[in-house]
């Protein structure tokens, strides 16, 4: 779409370029099935393989641990649901939080209902789990932590490596959510200390409808997709070629150009935020100040509802989110928003631009520009703000 500027990333990304050229082979040439034995099958698991090593590669990981799925919905479920599922597994307590992706929340509901408990830690007020919470949750019974490394909304970045070592120390898996991180931030499995992470290829650079499992060597997790043997009898499914490809030509070209790219977007966030909060009085920063990912910036601007500011950017050609982009339809306030303790009327009011590779200064100089006026006009046709300005007077 020509001259439209693109500013929801978290909710997914344009396939690169460069990712398209290497997987349209795959789909035309070597559409081979990787599981057969003559020539055309090896050339694809071959590539499967590459690919493996690039995800790898790009989490510090090693390319057996890496599980090729169908997304981050998957991940995350599969992690849930194959510890809770998996043989003498001695418990049914599991360890979140309240401002998990659905693709979490709705796994472990889903274990409530049959019988588990589920802790939805606290957060505060910038969304950041306190690690003591985590330590206080643990009980006897507890078979899983699972926290988001990123939170796809506020953009707070989570203490992972304190809040894996408290589970370490007391022999608990531990899960991560890494959707919205890996390619955007530095990421070493290592270092984070979990034993599982999810990786959704669309959200750098990728195709959709594929993603990875990370699973620590040792892992006991049960099989989540039950047919043929590929991905080591552990994922059963003809492997999706052509999209595993196009992950691993994001998780190399993200690996290349992630310092220079977060570097850059950093810049065009901290514009954005200041040429936001500046210039249009009653908005305020959601999420963390500093620990958060180097493209969102996630604002509550009073008075204005978040679905009118975000068509009125949208017929001024730049297209945003209003909250998570997977639950745009639905008029509930954020369930994380609302979890930071703000309250449901100012949540309402909220707007997030998640920046990414096309993204210039001059895009960002013109949402500073258009916008102002935009909630400009949306709070002179709101009733509860006029009042709040003629009690001020
Ligand atoms: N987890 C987080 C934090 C997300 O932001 C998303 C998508 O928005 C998902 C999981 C789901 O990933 P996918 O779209 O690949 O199923």
């Amino acid at each position: 779409m020509a001259g439209l500027i693109y500013m929801d990333h978290a909710a997914t990304t344009p396939t690169h370029p460069e990712v398209w050229r290497e997987m349209s082979l795959w789909f035309t040439e070597y559409y081979g099935n990787p599981a057969t034995l003559y020539a055309l099958g090896s050339k694809c698991s071959e590539a499967v393989e590459q690919a493996r090593t690039a995800v790898a590669d790009l989490i510090g990981a090693k390319p057996e641990e890496i599980y090729f799925t169908s997304g981050g919905t998957e991940s995350d479920n599969w992690a849930i649901k194959g510890i809770a599922c998996a043989p003498g597994v001695k418990g049914n307590h599991i360890i979140t939080s309240s401002i998990e992706h659905h693709a979490v929340l709705e796994p472990c509901h889903f274990y409530e209902k049959r019988g588990c408990t589920v802790t939805l830690l606290p957060v505060d007020k910038h969304g950041l789990v306190d690690p003591d919470d985590v330590r206080k949750a643990i009980t006897d019974k507890t078979i899983l932590i699972t926290l988001m490394h990123a939170n796809n909304e506020v953009g707070t970045i989570e203490p992972i490596e304190v809040i894996s070592k408290i589970a370490k120390e007391r022999g608990i898996p531990f899960h991560t959510d890494a959707v919205q991180t890996v390619g955007k931030i530095s990421i070493d499995v290592n270092a984070l200390g979990c034993d599982m992470l999810s990786i959704s290829a669309h959200k750098l650079y990728g195709p959709k409808g594929v993603g990875a499992l990370y699973l620590r060597k040792g892992t006991k997790l049960q099989s989540f997709m039950h047919g043929g043997g590929q991905e080591r009898n552990r994922r059963a499914g003809t492997l999706n070629v052509p999209g595993i490809v196009g992950l691993g030509k994001a998780a190399q070209i993200a690996k290349a150009e992630l310092a220079a790219e977060a570097k850059r977007l950093t810049a065009l966030r901290d514009r954005l935020r200041d040429g936001i909060l500046n210039n249009i009085p009653d908005t305020s920063l959601n999420g963390h100040p500093a620990l958060r990912l180097p493209n969102n910036v996630s604002v509550c601007v009073d008075g204005a509802e978040g679905e009118a500011m975000l068509l009125c950017l949208d017929l001024n050609r730049v297209s945003v989110s209003s909250g998570s982009a997977c639950t745009t339809g639905s008029l509930e306030p954020s369930h994380v928003l609302l979890a930071m303790g703000i309250p449901a009327e100012r949540a309402h009011g909220s707007l997030r631009f998640t920046l990414g590779m096309d993204n210039t200064e001059e895009q960002i100089e013109y949402v500073i520009r258009i916008l102002p006026n935009i909630v400009h006009r949306l709070r002179q046709m709101s009733p509860t703000y006029a009042a709040k300005l003629s009690q001020r007077r």
